[in-house]
């Protein structure tokens, strides 16, 4: 599947904030936004002032970002939360965050969304018992996510597992570091999502 190869950094330097793509570098002094808070490329330190319709492009392409999705799914993901009940732009932010790499980076099981996506695609978890290797799987309310036993010696979930006990996961997760095993125990709502994102603009964006 297509995916963006070029250096992530200079996509939370477009965008103007830290998208946490890089996991623990993204709290140090390492961290690109640190060092050089301007967009990258021969203009970046030039002006930029953004029509309307550049604003909510802006806004699109950073939550795509954050998330790790590309253009076509995401647009699917925004006419699914056209159609369900409720309010689209929130719909379309809890879809996202339903998504499986996104969870298990919201357990604590890997340092970032990209690193959980890697985690997901080489088979280390299950949900419900069976093996799972797709990042854009969405969950449901009760599912149980659980390591791979056939891969429970690896090094990176179960260093994660025992640094989990640190972690204040957002409330409709949980996850038993004795029984290991998380649950999706209730469903995000806008006030679970923290980050910096004005979804109504991505609801204008798609409306034009
Ligand atoms: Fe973004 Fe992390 Fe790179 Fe900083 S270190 S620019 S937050 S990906």
């Amino acid at each position: 599947m297509a995916r963006y190869r070029g250096s992530v950094c200079r996509l939370c330097r477009r965008e103007g904030i830290k998208l946490y793509l890089k996991g623990s570098r993204c709290e140090t002094e390492k961290c690109a936004i640190e060092k050089r808070a301007y967009p990258p490329g021969q203009h970046g330190q030039g002006r930029s002032k953004f029509s309307e319709y550049g604003v909510q492009l802006r806004e699109k392409q950073k939550v795509k970002r954050i998330y790790g999705v590309l253009e076509k799914p995401f647009r699917n993901y925004f006419f699914a939360a056209d159609k369900k009940k409720g309010v689209t732009g929130e719909n379309l932010l809890q879809n996202l965050e339903l998504r499986f790499d996104n969870v298990i980076y919201r357990m604590g099981l890997a340092p970032s969304r990209n690193a959980a996506r890697q985690l997901v695609r080489h088979k280390h978890f299950t949900v419900n018992g069976k093996k799972m290797d797709v990042p854009s799987y969405i969950l449901r309310q009760g599912d149980i996510i659980t390591p791979n036993p056939s891969k429970s010696k690896k090094k990176p979930v179960n260093e994660a597992i025992a640094n989990i006990k640190n972690k204040t996961l957002p409330e409709w997760l949980a996850f038993d570091t004795d029984s290991k095993q998380g649950i999706v125990q209730g469903m995000p709502t806008r006030e679970d999502v923290k980050l910096p994102i004005e979804e109504q603009l991505i609801v204008e964006l798609y409306s034009r």
